[in-house]
């Protein structure tokens, strides 16, 4: 539903609450500003209409990713993968269920999709690069981003007829980075590489193991013999600002042309870090990805999504000096995606 016009719904608000309009273009003024202005002036309008219960029902039934803010149901959009996530098993309290994750894409904007239970099968049926349609759907916040949920109310069609331009990512300055932006591109060196981190997951469902009395155990598998996965935490500068970026596996595995296993060779293997560091201190790096906030260490990090080493710059970029002292440090960080 929803892709209706500012003034429509402006319109709408106006006729069901008898509020003035200037009243009303006043609570979505304040909407902008209570979200930082990450959303259009349309979007804050769904918002506040949305908050009021005034169900906005547009027949076309279409939303462009832009458009779609917390809270609405209903959601059908017309997108392309832009990339795959693993699928994995969970279990709280309340149930124990399947969950996985796709980025979506038009040509306004990028949108995490969460599949849940049955819905997951559709991860094996779709690859990077199809178009689909999603019907049915529903939107929330998570943390500051906004999602689209499928359960089995929902239905995805793949091999839609359309053609979607994708946005091209926004070219940034690391200075300018306050956490929260999406599809940006960065153009760094670089300047330190951290050791390493290993982790144990379930070979099954791919969570994270406790260490339970010597074994490792699933919440949901019981003890298992564990899966490793990698992150590469490295520090890059672009000569406005350095921040940390996070490389997680399939990134590395892209980014250096290796296999898994030589990936996981470099477990407890001085030897092969030091060689990885060495490989990577001071190369120039493309990123495209989100900046986040690690709210835990109070940091703005970038979380990549494709890199690309010894890109071709762009001609305004200048390469910035090497700190003499870019040092391994060992270093304990969170693991919280
Ligand atoms: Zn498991």
């Amino acid at each position: 539903m929803i892709d209706l016009d500012y003034e429509e719904v402006v319109k709408r608000i106006v006729e069901k609450t008898g509020k003035p309009r200037e009243e009303v273009e006043g609570l979505i003024d304040e909407k902008i500003k209570e979200l930082n202005g990450l959303v259009s002036k349309n979007g804050a309008a769904h918002i506040l209409a949305n908050e009021l219960g005034i169900v906005m029902v547009n027949p076309s039934g279409k939303i462009s990713v832009s458009n779609i803010v917390p809270g609405m149901r209903n959601v059908e959009v017309t997108g392309r993968v832009v990339r795959k996530y693993e699928a994995r098993e969970f279990s709280t309290e309340k149930r124990s269920g399947r969950i996985g994750s796709f980025l979506l894409g038009d040509n306004t904007g990028i949108i995490r999709v969460v599949l849940w239970d049955d819905m997951v099968e559709y991860l094996d049926k779709i690859k990077e690069g199809d178009t689909i349609k999603i019907v049915n759907a529903y939107s929330r916040k998570n943390r500051d981003r906004r999602e689209i949920h499928v359960t089995n109310k929902a239905r995805i069609i793949i091999g839609v007829e359309e053609t979607i331009e994708m946005p091209s990512p926004r070219r940034v300055s690391l200075a300018e980075l306050n956490g929260g932006e999406e599809n940006i591109e960065v153009y760094a060196t670089i300047v330190q590489v951290f050791e390493p981190r290993f982790f144990e997951v379930c070979p099954q469902c791919g969570k994270r193991l406790k260490l339970v009395e010597g074994s490792f155990s699933c919440p949901v598998h019981g003890v298992v013999e564990p899966d490793y996965r990698m992150v590469l935490n490295t520090f890059i500068d672009d000569g406005t600002s350095s921040l940390r970026l996070v490389l997680w596996e399939p990134q590395i595995l892209k980014m250096l042309g290796i296999s898994r296993d030589e990936l996981l060779g470099l477990k407890d293997n001085p030897g092969a870090v030091e060689e990885l560091r060495q490989k990577l201190l001071g190369r120039i790096i493309r990123v495209i990805g989100r900046a986040s906030r690690n709210e835990a260490f109070d940091r703005v990090e970038l979380i990549a999504n494709i890199v690309e080493l010894d890109p071709n710059p762009p001609e305004d970029w200048i390469k910035p000096s090497m700190d003499e002292d870019s040092t391994l440090k060992e270093e304990r960080f969170d693991l919280g995606q």
